[in-house]
């Protein structure tokens, strides 16, 4: 609204308005003047007419109707007169016309017109028409004569002789009187015409003079309003204008000055645009190089906690089960001992070991063993969260109440344990965690775990010290029938081997040679014949006499001594039997145990370096495969048994029938024996099936034209049975133990089997 209002524009409207109202009072002005100029007109025009000479007196005086007439039509002619009459000087109506030629037209009363008045006044009364009411002027004018008409009026000659006299006398008598109507409206409508007239050529001209005031207004004030908008855009910030209009006044002096500043902010702005541009340029190449360097930086970081938590998941979780290891189990046990030291608290450790572990590893294969050790794993750990009782967390993120050590070796651990007692509670749990049958690979299989319970600070305060005494109890447990638990207890510091003095003494044990090797005979079912003998290896240990190899082989495996052991085995065996040949003794052929991780390339390659160094002959030599080891690979299986074959030596399948041999390649591989497990001689008057499925296996190695053999055999009706069934071989305790080597010499030189066959055939019991 207000920017409306410019200086140039406020100066034309008021200008403007003021000639509106010029205009307007010039007219009014006019219109009055011609009013007064239009009555004057008819007065002094009827006046002047009245005053017409002798001969008008004359026809007044004595009445000429038509020279009379022909006055008041002059009267009529002259422009708003619109009725003319004739009274006499005592106010009777003489004649009257009016504008339409009519005689005797309506006219005032003559009292009404001129009232007291003097006689000789003319005089002038505003009434309404008496017909149309229409506003009249009447006029009303004396006629005068120098002669007196009451003296000389009465003849015609010597009133004109004495008008003529008497003029010079200049006396005045009143002949009578003019009324005129002067019609007011009709002089009103002309000066309405009149008034339109002035009005609209006074409003042309004002209005010409407003349009020159605007243009000339503009024309001085554009150059102001021109230095107003620049100075609006400059403060706006818009430089890229300046002040067009030249001249000299001091306008142009201001604009010329705001142009300077413009090209002076001009400069100064392209100046900063370009420091700007350059400055962006510049932040944003830094804001790219930073976000660059931040997407390095965040992968490296992600990639550094990928790597550390992959150490962290290799250095202390087990890869195949996912528990804590042997590491994180050390490291939190310790943690834990230190609290339990300073709280006054007791923690116990429990030690598990899975009984025949080696055993099923061996039949089923590897990858069997492993999930295995997997599903064991999921059981403990199910069993362990289940429990309230026992789960104790250490932090949120290492829990360490399961742990695998390594092998078929758990352990858990109860921390804050109230009493004793509780720690047997959570051993049974374990123990029936296990007791449903697991599927591995389509095999349904049990398997028992041993346990050993060591409880801080009874029993030892140190991580090591309680591993050894949970251990010793595990072993203890193991030794009094597999699938319980034992506390440790003082007594079996002097009895027991733990599991980790074992560890170390075996190490020992094999570089210093404190095994030796007992063979037991395998007999001829037929005639009593030895034809062979296996070689058992035994520890003799300088403590604790005799250990069996149940206890140390799978520990050997283990840590890595089996290759060591086993090729001491096959030489000892190998160097054996070729002194007892060359005592005279017939032997015609050692079998040696070959564990499953031993059997590889270099294993073939040990076979043919031991035969060369002894210088055995191979015919006398009888490797001792288990199932689960042949089968394991059936392909790269094939190919090592064909060069084991090649070397001339001949090969036995041991424990068979607890492994799951397909038939099929049971008869494509180069296989001399088939070795019965013990648990089905053990079984076979145990139900029909038990006997059914011995002459079953029988049968069958028959049919695959290989020597049968059934170990385990110690009692007579069992080698009844056996032989019934066309056993070729027998061994087992009914004959012999494994013994010495001089012992099985002295058996070799009198063999009392063929005899003692005729004995158990010839009996019945
Ligand atoms: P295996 O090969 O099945 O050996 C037969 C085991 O059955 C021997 O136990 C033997 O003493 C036992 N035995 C034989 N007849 C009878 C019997 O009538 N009744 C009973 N109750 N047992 C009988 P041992 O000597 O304790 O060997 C146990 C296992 O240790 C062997 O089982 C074999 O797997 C392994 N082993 C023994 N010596 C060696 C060896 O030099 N190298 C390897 N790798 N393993 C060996
Ligand atoms: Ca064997
Ligand atoms: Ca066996």
């Amino acid at each position: 609204m207000l920017r409306f209002f410019t200086i140039g524009r406020t100066i034309a409207i008021f200008l403007g308005l003021l000639f509106l109202v010029g205009a307007a009072g010039l007219t009014l002005f006019l219109v009055d003047q011609k009013r007064t100029t239009l009555h004057d007109q008819a007065v002094e025009g009827a006046v002047w007419l009245s005053q017409s000479g002798i001969q008008q007196q004359l026809a007044i005086q004595f009445g000429d109707q038509k020279v009379m007439q022909e006055f008041l039509q002059r009267f009529l002619n002259r422009p708003l007169i619109a009725s003319a009459a004739i009274f006499t000087a005592q106010g009777k109506l003489i004649e009257s016309r009016d504008r339409s030629g009519e005689t005797g037209g309506s006219v005032a009363a003559f009292s009404r017109v001129r009232g007291i008045s003097n006689v000789q006044d003319i005089v002038e009364q505003t009434l309404p028409d008496e017909l149309t009411g229409k506003p009249f002027l009447n006029l009303s004018i004396p006629v005068f004569s120098y002669a007196n008409p009451m003296l000389y009026g009465a003849d015609k000659d010597v009133f004109v002789r004495e008008l003529a006299q008497a003029r010079n006398q200049g006396a005045q008598h009143v002949l009578g009187y003019y009324q005129l109507g002067i019609d007011l409206s009709s002089l009103e409508n002309e000066l309405l015409e009149y008034t339109w007239r002035v009005g609209l050529t006074c409003l042309g001209f004002s209005l010409l003079a407003c349009i020159i005031l605007v243009l000339i207004t503009r024309k001085i004030s554009a150059p102001l309003s021109n230095l107003a908008q620049l100075a609006s855009d400059i403060s706006a910030g818009r430089l890229d204008r300046s002040f067009k209009a030249r001249g000299t006044g001091e306008v142009y002096k201001i604009g010329a000055m705001l142009n300077m500043v413009l090209a002076e902010l001009n400069s100064y702005k392209t100046r900063m645009d370009v420091d700007n541009n350059l400055l962006s340029m510049k932040v944003e190449e830094r804001t790219a190089q930073l976000s660059k360097r931040n997407d390095e930086l965040n992968k490296a970081v992600a990639q550094v906690t990928r790597t550390k938590n992959r150490l962290r998941q290799l250095a202390y979780y087990d890869s195949l089960t996912s528990l804590p290891n042997r590491q994180l189990f050390s490291e939190q046990l310790q943690l834990l001992l230190n609290i339990a030291k300073r709280d006054n608290i007791k923690i116990a450790l429990l030690f598990l070991d899975l009984d025949n572990f080696k055993r099923i590893n061996d039949s089923l294969g590897h990858n069997a063993g492993d999930a295995l050790l997997r599903e064991v794993a999921a059981r403990l750990s199910g069993c362990i969260r289940e429990s309230d009782l026992i789960s104790q967390y250490f932090d949120n993120e290492s829990r360490i109440d399961i742990s695998r050590l390594g092998g078929d070796e758990f352990t858990v651990v109860l921390h804050k344990l109230e009493e004793k007692g509780i720690a047997g509670v959570v051993a049974e749990r374990l123990l029936d965690a296990l007791q449903t049958p697991m599927i591995i690979e389509g095999h349904e299989i049990v398997i028992t775990p041993s346990i050993g319970i060591a409880v801080a600070p009874d029993d030892a305060d140190s991580v090591e010290g309680l591993l050894k005494m949970a251990d010793t109890a595990m072993y203890h447990a193991k030794t009094t029938g597999k699938n319980g638990y034992r506390f440790y207890s003082s007594a079996m510091r002097g009895t027991g081997v733990g599991r980790l003095k074992l560890e170390a003494e075996l190490r020992k044990a094999i570089d210093q040679q404190d095994m030796v090797l007992h063979y037991q005979p395998q007999v001829d079912a037929r005639t009593g014949e030895i034809l062979g003998a296996e070689a058992l290896v035994r520890w003799n240990h300088a403590e604790h006499g005799i250990i069996y190899p149940d206890r140390f082989i799978p520990l050997a495996e283990e840590m890595g001594l089996i290759v060591q052991l086993g090729a001491w085995t096959l030489l000892e065996a190998c160097r054996h039997s070729i002194q007892m040949r060359d005592l005279g003794l017939k032997l015609p052929k050692v079998s040696v145990n070959v564990s499953s991780l031993q059997f590889n390339a270099a294993f073939i390659e040990m076979v043919e370096q031991v035969l060369k160094e002894t210088g055995m002959e191979p015919q006398y030599l009888e490797l001792e495969l288990t199932e689960g080891v042949i089968m394991s690979n059936a392909r790269s299986s094939t190919e090592a048994l064909l060069q084991l074959k090649n070397l001339g030596v001949s090969l036995s399948v041991d424990d068979f029938g607890t492994g799951y041999s397909s038939l099929s390649y049971l008869s494509r591989f180069p296989l001399d024996e088939l070795k019965i497990d013990r648990s089905f001689v053990i079984d076979y008057n145990k139900s029909t099936n038990g006997a059914k499925l011995v002459s079953a296996i029988i049968a069958m190695g028959k049919s695959l034209n290989l020597c049968t053999v059934a170990e385990g055999v110690d009692h007579n009706d069992q080698f009844r049975f056996l032989s019934a069934q066309g056993i070729d071989v027998i061994q087992g305790y009914l004959f012999s133990k494994p013994k010495p080597r001089d012992e099985f010499m002295l058996l070799l030189k009198s063999n009392p089997y063929p005899q003692q066959i005729k004995e158990i055939l010839s009996q019945q019991d």
